[in-house]
């Protein structure tokens, strides 16, 4: 098993990056259905379509700097 990132990297790295696409709202659900507002969503790699449980290139390449 991997080892977990810490969340300030999480964060860190899903803030600066392009392709962050939430996974709420990639599946088309909006935020409403979860009860999640825009306003205390937080923007963190794991939570990213693209994390593929810590395999997102964008993320391996950040993590390295
Ligand atoms: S998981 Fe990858 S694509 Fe998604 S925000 Fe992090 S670095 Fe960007």
């Amino acid at each position: 098993m991997k080892s977990t990132y810490c969340e300030k990297k999480l964060r860190g790295i899903a803030e600066e990056c392009q392709e962050f696409e939430h996974i709420i709202t990639a599946m088309g659900y909006g935020y409403s259905l979860l009860n999640v507002s825009p306003d205390d969503f937080v923007r963190r790699c794991s939570d990213c379509v693209n994390w593929l449980g810590s395999d997102c290139e964008i993320f391996q390449r950040e993590i390295i700097n």
